[in-house]
């Protein structure tokens, strides 16, 4: 496979002293699992059986992810850095990726895309005294309130959209996205719930 040897070649085993340094991330949340080093058979094994198989310096052999636990990693897509010295491999774990239990060996929540943050804010609004902020007064409002305002700003958003102006779609996409996670948040669902249920569609399209 073509792909493959190019892959390989481009890597610069040389300056890794054989042992590529290889950034494992689940290519669906975009979370960072784990670290591991790949020489040239963990590499070529990973890529012929798709189970993320590292060279382990510890065991001092090759060792497939999960292997004795069970928690494989599934290769999905595999890429060179910069300057040819580091791998990012996409998976699909089938479990915990650290051997602790924990989905990440870092912090479970260490893909942060800023609409979460965004979220966590309003969420803080909530039950605050209505002159304090827009979004506390939304609340204050109340649930037939915010749903309109979703309503309105998907209207603006189709509007903008219908007329080719993308600033104007960008200004009103941004308030249908902060009036539908105001809107979230007060029906007690968070970004989490829609995530997680996109993913999972994901997961099952993905399968036929
Ligand atoms: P596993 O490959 O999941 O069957 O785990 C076998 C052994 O590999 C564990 O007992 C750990 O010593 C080690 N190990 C597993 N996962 C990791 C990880 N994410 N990072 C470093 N070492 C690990
Ligand atoms: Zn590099
Ligand atoms: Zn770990
Ligand atoms: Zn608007």
């Amino acid at each position: 496979n073509m792909t493959t040897v190019n892959l390989i070649e481009q890597l610069d085993w040389d300056k890794q002293q054989g042992l590529i340094p290889a950034v494992v991330q689940n290519h669906l949340s975009g979370k960072v699992l784990m670290l591991g080093y790949m020489d040239k058979a963990a590499l070529t094994q990973t890529l012929e059986t798709k189970a993320v198989t590292f060279y382990s310096r510890s065991k001092n052999r090759l060792w497939t992810k999960g292997e004795s636990s069970g928690n494989t990693l599934t290769l999905v897509a595999i890429d060179l850095d910069c300057d040819n010295d580091s791998l990012l491999v996409q998976v699909i774990p089938a479990g915990p990726t650290c051997h602790l239990g924990r989905e990440s060996c870092w912090k479970d929540d260490n893909a942060h895309p800023f609409i979460n943050n965004l979220a966590s804010l309003i969420a803080s609004r909530k039950g605050q005294a209505a002159d304090t902020s827009y979004t506390a007064s939304l609340f204050e409002r109340g649930t037939k309130r915010i749903a309109q305002k979703v309503g309105e700003e998907g209207l603006e958003t189709a509007l903008a959209a219908a007329t080719h102006d993308k600033p104007e779609m960008i200004d009103e996409a941004s308030d249908l996205m902060y009036h539908l996670l105001v809107l979230l948040e007060d029906q007690d669902l968070s970004m989490d719930d829609i995530n997680a249920n996109l993913m999972k569609r994901h997961a099952k399209a993905s399968q036929n």
